[in-house]
C-alpha cells in the first residue's frame, strides 16, 4: 500500500487518466476502471454500482461473479451499497456480513468476502453509485485507502455523468434520490402562494473536469482564488455592519475565518496533489468536511457548517470564473427563488414577472429584503432547513406561505388541490378587487379611513388598484436602502414628487428616515459601533436629530416636493415629546430658509408623530397639543412592550396582538387623542388583519394603513361591521379579559356575520 493517500490517489489517477480519454465505450470504461483500482490497492474485489431507475445496479466488478453484472440490483437504503447510497456515507467493516444493513446476494457470489469498504460516487451533493471493495480476510481499510476509494469516486462521478450511464435527471440537474415528494416548512415572511420552478440565487457550480493535467497549473489557480476570495471577505467586513449582500456581521467573521484558515488551504493543496483540477479538489475537501461534520450532532457546528459551504462554493466561482447570480443569468421560467439570504437591492434584480415566490435558510421578519419583497408581493417562506440537501435546481415548488410550507416536486393531485385553492384566492381576490370603488363603511354608518403603506415608487399604483384613501405610511428609508450609494437630496425630491403626483389629491404620509441599529446603510457610517440590541439603539429618529444633515436634507427635499399641495410627514420612534419638537422646528426651519429663497412651498405641513416606543404614552397631555396626528406602529410597539424581539422566530408566535394589554394599551392611548381631537390611527401589521382590524375599531380607530393586499379583506370585514357592537363588545371584554381573546373576538364575528377572509 502506498505511503500517502494523496501517492495512492495520484498514482490511480494518472491510469484513470488514459482510460478516460480513449475512446472505449463506456461500460468497457468501467470494466478497466475495476481492474485499475483492485490491482492498485491489492483488493480482491473492486465493484461499481450505479443509480439506474432508482435502483443500485452492479455495473462492473472485478472478483465478484460476472453474471451478476447488470442482475445484482439494490434499492436505496437495502443492503450495504443502499445504505451507503442512501447516507451519502462510507462503511469501512472488517467483516460485512455481521453489519445489520447487510443484504446477501448469492448471484455474486460474495460470500467468500469478510471485509467490504464503500463510498459514495456523489454527483451534486448526492450519490449516484457506490464504489466498493472487498477482501476475503477480516481487516480494516487505512484511511488513506479509503481517501484514495473517494478521490476516485469524484472521478467517476464525471465519467459516469459524461457517459450518461446514470438516470438522466441526475446529468440534467435533478439529484436522482431527489425524487420524492416531501413538505419543508418554514416561517411566514410574506404571505402568499406561488408555484415556480427552483432556482439558487448563487448557483452551485458542477464540477466537470476532475483529473488534473497539469499538477503545478492547478495549485496556481487555487492560490490566485484563494487571494481573491480573501479580499472579497475583506472588502465585506470593511464595509460597515452589514455586507452590500446582507450578510451579517457575524457571517462575516466566521468567512474571514475559514478565508485564512492555512489547514482548509492545505487539505485542498493535498488534494490538487493527488492528481484533482483545483474545482474537483475544492470540491473533495468539502465532501470530507460535510461527512466529518454530519458525524458530529452540534447545531453551532451546523452553522458554521453552513458558512464554509457558502465560502467553498464562492472558491469554486471564482476558480471556474462563474461568478454571476441567477438574477444576471436571467429567469426563464416562473421561478422560486432560494437563496441563504438576500439583500433588498439583489432581489430588485430579478425579473419580478417570472419571480413567484423566495425561501430562504436565514431571514426574519423586519429584514430589508422582507419588506422590499413585501412591497414587490413576492411571497417569502424563511428559516427553511436543510434546503440544498432537499432541493435541487428546477425542482417543482409549490410555495404556500399560509400554511408555511413549500411542496418539494409534488404530485399532479397535489398541484390540482394547489391550483384550486389559487383559483379560491384570486376569486375572492377579484371579489375584492370589485369593492374596489365601494367605501369602507360599517353597517352603521361609520366611515373608516383605509390606507395602504408603501416604499417605493411602483407601490403608488396599488392605491388605484385598491381604492385606497391615500399612502398612510410612506417609508422612507426603502430609497436608502436599495441603494448602493446615498441618494443624493435631487434623488430624494424626485421620489416623493412622483409619489404625490401619483396619488393626485389622494393624501401621502411620509415618514422619515428609520435607519440605524440593524437597518444600517453600508456607505453611511453612523458611528454605531456594534450595538447589543440594534432595535433598541441609536436609530430613527435618534440618529436623525444628532446626525442633523441628513434630516435636514430630507426635510427640503420634502418640502420642495410638496410644493403647493398638503405635505404630510412623520417622524419614527419618538419616545418622547420634545424628540417631536425638534424635528418639527427643524423641518420648520428648513420651510423658512427655502420660502425666504423665494421656493414655492407647501400650502400646508401637517405633522405627525408615530406612537411604537411605549414611554411616548406617558407624555400624550405633552405631545398632543403639538401634533396634527399620531400613527401606532404596532411592530415596535409589540416588541417593546412585551420585551420581544418582533425578528426573533420563537417569539413571532407568542404574544398575540390581541392580547389584552396591547389592546388596552391602545384604548388608553385612543381616549386622550380623541379628547385631544388628533386624529390616530394604525400602521403596524397588525391593521392588516381582518380580525385584529375589527378589534381596532372597536377601540375607537377609524384610520387603518395596511399592505396593499389586506386592503380588500379589511374593506369586506368593516362592510360586514356593525360598529356600535363591537365597541360594546370591545369594552366588556377588556372589563374582563379572557386568556384567549383571539377565540372569543373570532366567535363573536362569527355569531354576528362578520367576514373573516
Ligand atoms: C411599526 O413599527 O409598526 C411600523 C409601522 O414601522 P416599521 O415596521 O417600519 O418599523
Ligand atoms: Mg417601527
Amino acid at each position: 500500500m502506498p505511503v500517502s493517500a494523496a501517492a495512492s490517489a495520484r498514482e490511480i489517477l494518472v491510469r484513470l487518466h488514459d482510460v478516460m480519454a480513449s475512446r472505449t465505450p463506456a461500460q468497457a470504461k468501467l470494466n478497466q476502471v475495476v481492474q485499475i483500482i483492485g490491482e492498485a490497492i491489492g483488493s480482491e474485489v473492486c465493484s461499481i454500482y450505479l443509480l439506474r431507475e432508482g435502483v443500485l445496479e452492479l455495473f462492473a466488478t472485478r472478483g465478484l461473479a460476472e453474471e451478476a453484472v447488470h442482475v445484482t440490483k439494490l434499492a436505496m437504503g437495502e443492503g450495504l451499497v443502499g445504505t451507503i447510497a442512501e447516507d451519502v456515507e462510507v462503511l469501512n467493516l472488517d467483516e460485512a456480513a455481521s453489519h445489520p444493513d447487510f443484504a446477501y446476494k448469492p448471484e455474486t457470489g460474495e460470500d467468500r468476502f469478510h471485509s467490504f469498504a464503500g463510498v459514495p460516487i456523489i454527483r451534486r451533493e448526492r450519490a449516484v453509485g457506490v464504489l466498493a471493495v472487498q477482501h476475503s480476510e477480516p481487516r480494516k481499510y487505512a484511511d488513506v485507502e479509503i481517501e484514495a476509494l473517494q478521490t476516485v469516486a469524484m472521478v467517476l462521478s464525471e465519467l459516469i455523468a459524461n457517459a450518461g450511464l446514470i438516470d438522466a435527471a441526475a446529468g440534467a440537474g435533478a439529484r436522482p434520490q431527489m425524487t420524492a415528494t416531501i413538505r419543508l416548512s418554514g416561517q411566514k415572511l410574506v404571505e402568499g402562494m406561488g408555484s415556480g420552478f427552483a432556482v439558487y440565487h448563487q448557483p452551485r457550480i458542477v464540477v466537470e473536469h476532475t483529473v488534473a493535467e497539469d499538477i503545478d497549473a492547478e495549485r496556481r489557480r487555487v492560490y490566485a482564488a484563494f487571494d481573491k476570495m480573501r479580499e472579497q471577505i475583506d472588502r465585506m467586513a470593511r464595509e460597515a455592519e452589514f455586507g452590500v449582500a446582507g450578510e451579517h456581521v457575524e457571517v462575516i467573521e466566521t468567512y474571514k475565518m475559514f478565508a485564512y484558515d492555512e489547514g482548509w488551504a492545505r487539505r485542498i493543496n493535498e488534494a490538487i496533489d493527488s492528481g484533482l483540477t483545483a474545482e474537483a479538489a475544492i470540491e473533495r475537501v468539502q465532501q470530507r468536511t460535510r461527512q466529518r461534520m454530519r458525524q458530529i450532532d452540534d447545531p453551532l457546528l451546523a452553522d458554521r457548517m453552513h458558512d464554509l459551504e457558502d465560502l467553498s462554493n464562492r472558491l469554486l466561482r471564482i476558480v471556474s470564473g462563474q461568478m454571476g447570480t441567477a438574477a444576471q443569468l436571467g429567469l426563464r421560467q416562473d421561478t422560486i427563488l432560494i437563496a441563504r439570504n438576500l439583500g433588498p437591492a439583489e432581489l430588485l434584480e430579478y425579473d419580478r414577472r417570472r419571480l413567484k415566490g423566495v425561501i430562504l435558510e436565514e431571514g426574519s421578519l423586519t429584514a430589508h429584503v422582507i419588506i422590499v419583497a413585501r412591497a414587490m408581493g413576492v411571497p417569502v417562506l424563511g428559516r427553511v432547513s436543510d434546503v440544498r440537501r432537499q432541493i435541487a435546481d428546477g425542482d417543482q415548488l409549490l410555495l404556500d406561505v399560509s400554511e408555511g410550507s413549500v411542496l418539494v416536486r409534488p404530485s399532479s393531485a397535489m398541484e390540482e388541490a394547489f391550483d384550486a385553492k389559487l383559483e379560491l384566492r384570486q376569486k375572492r381576490r377579484a371579489a375584492f378587487a370589485a369593492l374596489r370603488d365601494v367605501p369602507p363603511v360599517t353597517k352603521d354608518g361609520h366611515r373608516v379611513t383605509l390606507m395602504v403603506n408603501a416604499g417605493l415608487r411602483d407601490d403608488a399604483a396599488a392605491l388605484d388598484t385598491t381604492g385606497a384613501d391615500g399612502i398612510g405610511l410612506f417609508r422612507t428609508e426603502f430609497q436608502f436602502l436599495v441603494s448602493a450609494t446615498l441618494p443624493q437630496r435631487e434623488r430624494q425630491q424626485r421620489l416623493y414628487r412622483d409619489v404625490m403626483e401619483a396619488a393626485g389629491d389622494r393624501p401621502v404620509v411620509f415618514r422619515t428616515i428609520d435607519i440605524g441599529g440593524d437597518k444600517a446603510l453600508p456607505y453611511l457610517n453612523t458611528e454605531a459601533g456594534d450595538e447589543e440590541n440594534p432595535a433598541m439603539g441609536w436609530r430613527a429618529l435618534r440618529l436623525a436629530l444628532e446626525r442633523d444633515g441628513l434630516m435636514k436634507a430630507q426635510a427640503r427635499a420634502l418640502i420642495e416636493a410638496g410644493a403647493g399641495r398638503t405635505l404630510h410627514v412623520m417622524f419614527p420612534m419618538v419616545s418622547e415629546a420634545w424628540e417631536f419638537d425638534e424635528a418639527k422646528s427643524l423641518f420648520e426651519a428648513q420651510r423658512a430658509w427655502l420660502g425666504s429663497r423665494g421656493r414655492r412651498l407647501p400650502l400646508d405641513v401637517r405633522y405627525g408623530a408615530m406612537l411604537e416606543v411605549p414611554a411616548l404614552a406617558e407624555q400624550l397631555d405633552l405631545i398632543l397639543p403639538n401634533v396634527d396626528f399620531l400613527s401606532i406602529g404596532t411592530n415596535d410597539l409589540t416588541q417593546f412592550l412585551f420585551a420581544a424581539d418582533r425578528a426573533n422566530p420563537k417569539l413571532a408566535e407568542r404574544y398575540d396582538w390581541l392580547s389584552p394589554s396591547i389592546l388596552r394599551f391602545l384604548r388608553r392611548v385612543v381616549e386622550p387623542a380623541r379628547e385631544a381631537d388628533v386624529p390616530v390611527g394604525v400602521c403596524g401589521e397588525m391593521g392588516g388583519r381582518p380580525l385584529e382590524a375589527m378589534a381596532l375599531i372597536g377601540l375607537g380607530i377609524d384610520r387603518l394603513s395596511i399592505t396593499p393586499a389586506a386592503v380588500g379583506p379589511v374593506k369586506a370585514m368593516i362592510r360586514s361591521l356593525d360598529r356600535d357592537a363591537i365597541t360594546a363588545e370591545m369594552a366588556r371584554l377588556l372589563a374582563h379579559p379572557v386568556r384567549d381573546m383571539r377565540g372569543a373576538l373570532g366567535a363573536w364575528a362569527a355569531t354576528n356575520g362578520v367576514e373573516l377572509a
